[in-house]
C-alpha cells in the first residue's frame, strides 16, 4: 500500500482554474458550484459529450492517457476527481506536477475493498467479518467460517451492487466464482441491518474538518433510490467519530463518504467514496453550504462553509427515465436536478429534492413524488 503523501501546498484564493478528472454529473454539479465562487474548469472524461462539458473546456481522453492527464495538470491550479476507477498508475506522475485532491494514497485504499477493509480494521473502525477470496477452494473456505448467507464481491471495480453475488446456499459457490470470471474478490458475511446511513464528511487543505448530517438511505437492487435526513440522529456522533479518523489518517483533503449498515444501534462500515456522494445531494437545497462548495472550498483551503441542515429533506433519484418535471414542480418544495444524460435502464439521469418547513410535509410531499415517479406504489 503506498505511503500518505506529505501536505499539498495550498493553491492561490481566488479564480482558480480547478481541472477535474471525469466529467459526469458530480464533475457537473462541482462545476456549478465552483463557478459562482468564481472559479473555471477543465474536464478529462473519453465521452463525446459528458454532462459536464457544457460548464468549461472538455479534454476527450481516455483516464489513463499520460499526455492528457499532463496536459490537464500543466493547464489548471489544482487538480481532482469525480470518479473513483481512475487508474492510480496513471494519476501518480501528474501527482508530482501539480496539487491533486484528494490525494493517490485515499484513492488506492477505496479502489481495493480488501485494502479498504483492512484499512478500517487497522484504525479501529468496524467492518462486516470477511475473507479474501482468489479461487474456489478459499471461497469454500470463507463460507465454512463466515457462514451463509454471505455476498461475493469483486474487490476492485464494483459499484451500484455490479460485480456482487449473495450466495445462500453452498451450492452457490461454484456459479458464483464462475461469474466473477476468477478475479480477486472479498467474502462478506451478510450484515442484518436495520438501515443503511452514510456520512459525508469534508476535510480543506488547512486541515479544517467538517461534518454534514447523516443521510439515512434506501438501495434498491444495489443502487441508491432515497435519502432521508433525519433531524437528530442517535448514530450521528459515530459516524463523525469513524469519519474523523479516516479524514485524519489520510491527511485527506476534499469531501469523502463513508456508508454504513446499523445493527442493533451500531455502525458498520460497508464502503468509503473519496468524492463528493449521490447520498449527499439533498446539501444543494437542504444544507448551508452544499457538499460541492464544500469540496471546491476544500481542495483550495478555503473556509469550509456551514454543514448544517437548513430544513427538513428529501432526496429521490431519478432512474432509467425522467419523470415529468411540471407535475414534480407543481409540489411545493421540491427542486429539480436533471444531468442532461441519455435514457437508458438503471442509469441515473437526475435526482429531486424535497425541503419542507416540518418534517411531517416533507415526508407528506416526498411520498406523492415517489407515486409520480415510480407508479402509485413507491419502491
Ligand atoms: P455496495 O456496492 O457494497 O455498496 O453494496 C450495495 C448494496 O448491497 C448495499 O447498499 C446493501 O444494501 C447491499 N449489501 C452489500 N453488502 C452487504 C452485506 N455484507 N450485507 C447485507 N447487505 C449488503
Amino acid at each position: 500500500m503506498p505511503s500518505a503523501p506529505p501536505s499539498a501546498p495550498v493553491v492561490p484564493l481566488e479564480r482558480a482554474h480547478i481541472g477535474i478528472i471525469g466529467a459526469g454529473q458530480l464533475g457537473q454539479m462541482i462545476a456549478l458550484a465552483g463557478m459562482a465562487l468564481g472559479h473555471e474548469f477543465t474536464f478529462l472524461d473519453p465521452s463525446p459529450r459528458p454532462p459536464a462539458a457544457r460548464l468549461g473546456r472538455h479534454i476527450q481522453a481516455e483516464f489513463d492517457d499520460a499526455a492528457a492527464l499532463e496536459q490537464l495538470a500543466v493547464e489548471c491550479d489544482v487538480l481532482t476527481f469525480e470518479f473513483e476507477n481512475v487508474p492510480v498508475a496513471a494519476l501518480a506522475p501528474i501527482s508530482q506536477i501539480q496539487t491533486l485532491h484528494p490525494g493517490t494514497h485515499a484513492l488506492a485504499i477505496a479502489q481495493d475493498r480488501l485494502e479498504e477493509k483492512t484499512f478500517f480494521g487497522q484504525h479501529g473502525i468496524p467492518v462486516a467479518p470477511y475473507a479474501a477470496v482468489d479461487s474456489l477452494d478459499d471461497l469454500r473456505a470463507g463460507i465454512d467460517r463466515l457462514g451463509l448467507p454471505a455476498v461475493l464481491k469483486t474487490r476492485r471495480l464494483g459499484y451500484d451492487g455490479k460485480g456482487q453475488f449473495v450466495l445462500r446456499t453452498r451450492d452457490d459457490a461454484e456459479p458464483a466464482w464462475a461469474a466473477v470470471h476468477g478475479q480477486s474478490c472479498v467474502l462478506e458475511a451478510f450484515v442484518p441491518f436495520t438501515r443503511e446511513v452514510s456520512i459525508i464528511a469534508v476535510r480543506s487543505a488547512t486541515g479544517e474538518q467538517a461534518f454534514y448530517p447523516i443521510g439515512q438511505n434506501r438501495h434498491v437492487g444495489g443502487i441508491l433510490h432515497r435519502t432521508d435526513v433525519p433531524t437528530e440522529d442517535s448514530a450521528q456522533a459515530q459516524a463523525e467519530d469513524h469519519a474523523r479518523r479516516v479524514l485524519t489518517a489520510l491527511h485527506y483533503v476534499g469531501v469523502l463518504a463513508i456508508e454504513f449498515f446499523e445493527v442493533d444501534g451500531r455502525l458498520i462500515v460497508n464502503e468509503m467514496a473519496p468524492r463528493v456522494h449521490n447520498s449527499g445531494h439533498w446539501t444543494q437545497n437542504g444544507a448551508d453550504t452544499s457538499q460541492f462548495e464544500n469540496h471546491v472550498r476544500a481542495i483550495l483551503g478555503w473556509p469550509l462553509g456551514s454543514t448544517a441542515r437548513t430544513r427538513p429533506s428529501v432526496m429521490l433519484n431519478l432512474i432509467g427515465q425522467m419523470p415529468d418535471a411540471q407535475a414534480l414542480l407543481a409540489l411545493p418544495g421540491t427542486h429539480w436536478h436533471d444531468y442532461g444524460k441519455e435514457p437508458r435502464a438503471g442509469r441515473k439521469l437526475g435526482h429531486l429534492n424535497i425541503t419542507a418547513a416540518h418534517e411531517a410535509d416533507c415526508q407528506a410531499i416526498a411520498a406523492r413524488a415517489e407515486a409520480l415517479i415510480f407508479g402509485t406504489a413507491p419502491l
